[in-house]
């Protein structure tokens, strides 16, 4: 097997902009505004330990989902 350098650099740089995509989505969330899941369109909702045992962002679907920990 081997690997194609090219796709590999392309594979770190995708995860790196879904990561910045992330961590905007978790902000505007947090800040109490309403954010659109991109594949559902349903309104993403913060899930804080008070709530859901599971925390984290997420869209009633599920098709966003991002966990979080409360500490
Ligand atoms: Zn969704």
């Amino acid at each position: 097997m081997s690997i194609d350098l090219k796709q590999f650099a392309a594979l770190q740089k995708a995860s790196k902009d879904s990561f910045f995509e992330q961590k905007k989505l978790i902000k505007q969330v947090m800040a109490g505004r309403t954010v659109q899941c991109k594949t559902c369109k349903q309104p993403i909702m913060l899930y804080t330990p008070e709530q859901e045992e599971e925390t984290g962002v997420r869209c009633l679907k599920g098709c966003t989902d991002i966990s979080l920990d409360f500490v």
